[in-house]
C-alpha cells in the first residue's frame, strides 16, 4: 500500500484515490479503483507505466469504459484512463487522433472534411484507442478497414508505430497488442462527397437510436456474434428478452444488450450474463462468448458458462 505515496508530486493532481468506476464506465456501476490516473501527456503516461512496472503494481488501460464491466469488489493497482488525452489532426487524407479522443468526435471531423472510411462507426461511444484495441465495427465497417498505423508504448517501454500490415486482426480482436498502450491512431481515408457522408452518418445515428436502448446505461452488445448467427436472435428465441437480475435486465428493445435500468450492481449484471449463457446453451447448444471485458474479481458459484 505504501506505493500510493511514492508518486512524483507533479503527477498527483492527475490521480484519484478510490475512484468510483461507475463514473468512468458506461454501465455506471462497479467498485472503486484503488488509484485512477487521468494523464494529459505522453510523458505522464510513460511515467505511470514505468512507475507500475518497476514496483509490479497491477496496471490497466481504460478508454471511455464503454466495453467494460468492473467488479463490485473494485480494482487493485492503477487504472490509467485516457479520456483527457485528446486531439486530432488532418494531413491530406490522413486523420490522426490521440487515443483518448472520442471515436465519434474523430468521425465527425472526418465527415466534415469530406473524408470517408469510418463514417459507419458513428455513434460507437468509445475512444480511438479503445476502437483500435477492440477493432470496433458496425454496419459492415471496422476500425481496421482504413487504419494505416497506430502508435504504442510496447511492453519494454519503447514508443513505436505499428503498421496494419505488421499484425493480424479479426472480428473484435487484434493479435499481439496485449499490455501495449495505444497512444494514437492514424487512418488513411478517401475523399468523398461531404453531403453524402453527412447523410450516412445521420442515418446510422438514427438507426442506433431506433434499435438500441440508448436511454439506459449499458456497454453495448454483451456477446460476440456466434458463427453464422446473431446473439440477440438466439437470446430472443430462448424467450430471454426482459429477463432481469436485481437492477439489470436483458433489454426489451435489443436482446443483445443488458441494461442497468435500476441501480444494478456489477454482480447483478454478471449473474444475468451467466443466466443468459446457461439458458442459450441449454436451449440451442450454442455457447455465447462475451464481447465485453470483465475487470476484477467475479468469483461466484455460477462462474461456469464460459469455461
Ligand atoms: C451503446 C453502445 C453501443 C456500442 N456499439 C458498438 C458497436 O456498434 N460496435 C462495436 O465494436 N462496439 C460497440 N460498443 C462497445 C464499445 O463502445 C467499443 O468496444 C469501443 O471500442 C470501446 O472503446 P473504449 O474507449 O470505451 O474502451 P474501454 O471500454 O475503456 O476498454 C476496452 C478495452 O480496450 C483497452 N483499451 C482502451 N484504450 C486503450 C489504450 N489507449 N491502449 C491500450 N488498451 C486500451 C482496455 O484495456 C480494454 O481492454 C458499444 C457500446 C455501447 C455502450
Amino acid at each position: 500500500m505504501t506505493w500510493i505515496n511514492d508518486f512524483n508530486k507533479e503527477i498527483t493532481p492527475f490521480l484519484i484515490k478510490n475512484a468510483p468506476m461507475k463514473d468512468f464506465t458506461t454501465y455506471k456501476t462497479g467498485g472503486l479503483a484503488q488509484v485512477l490516473a487521468l494523464p494529459q501527456t505522453q510523458e505522464q503516461i510513460l511515467y505511470l507505466k514505468d512507475f507500475c512496472q518497476t514496483r509490479k503494481i497491477p496496471f490497466r488501460m481504460l478508454g471511455l469504459g464503454s466495453n467494460i464491466l468492473v467488479s463490485q469488489k473494485g480494482l487493485e493497482g492503477l487504472t490509467c484512463c485516457l479520456k483527457n488525452y485528446q486531439g486530432t489532426e488532418i494531413n491530406g487524407t490522413e486523420l490522426c487522433a490521440k487515443a483518448g479522443t472520442a471515436l465519434d468526435k474523430a468521425i465527425e471531423i472526418s465527415v466534415n472534411n469530406g473524408l470517408a472510411g469510418i463514417e459507419c462507426l458513428s455513434g460507437i461511444p468509445g475512444s480511438c484507442g479503445g476502437a483500435v484495441y477492440m477493432n470496433a465495427g458496425a454496419f459492415n465497417q471496422e476500425t481496421f478497414d482504413t487504419l494505416k498505423s497506430f502508435k504504442v508504448i510496447d511492453t519494454q517501454g519503447n514508443i513505436k508505430d505499428i503498421y496494419k500490415e505488421q499484425i493480424t486482426y479479426g472480428y473484435r480482436k487484434v493479435n499481439g497488442i496485449e499490455n501495449h498502450i495505444i497512444l494514437q491512431a492514424v487512418w488513411n481515408l478517401k475523399p468523398a462527397d461531404k453531403q453524402e457522408l453527412l447523410k450516412t452518418r445521420r442515418s446510422i445515428l438514427n438507426r442506433r437510436a431506433e434499435k438500441q436502448p440508448l436511454e439506459y446505461p449499458s456497454a453495448g452488445s454483451v456477446f460476440k456474434r456466434p458463427q453464422g448467427d446473431y446473439a440477440s436472435r438466439l437470446i430472443d428465441v430462448c424467450g430471454l428478452r426482459g429477463l432481469s437480475v436485481g437492477g439489470a435486465m436483458v433489454s426489451t428493445k435489443h436482446a443483445g444488450f443488458i441494461i442497468n435500468y435500476n441501480n444494478a450492481t456489477a454482480d447483478d449484471i454478471f449473474a444475468l450474463i451467466r443466466k443468459v449463457q446457461n439458458e442459450v446453451k441449454k436451449q440451442t447448444g450454442i455457447a455465447l462468448q462475451t464481447e465485453q471485458i470483465l475487470w476484477g474479481d467475479f468469483d461466484t458459484a455460477d462462474n461456469t458458462a464460459e469455461k
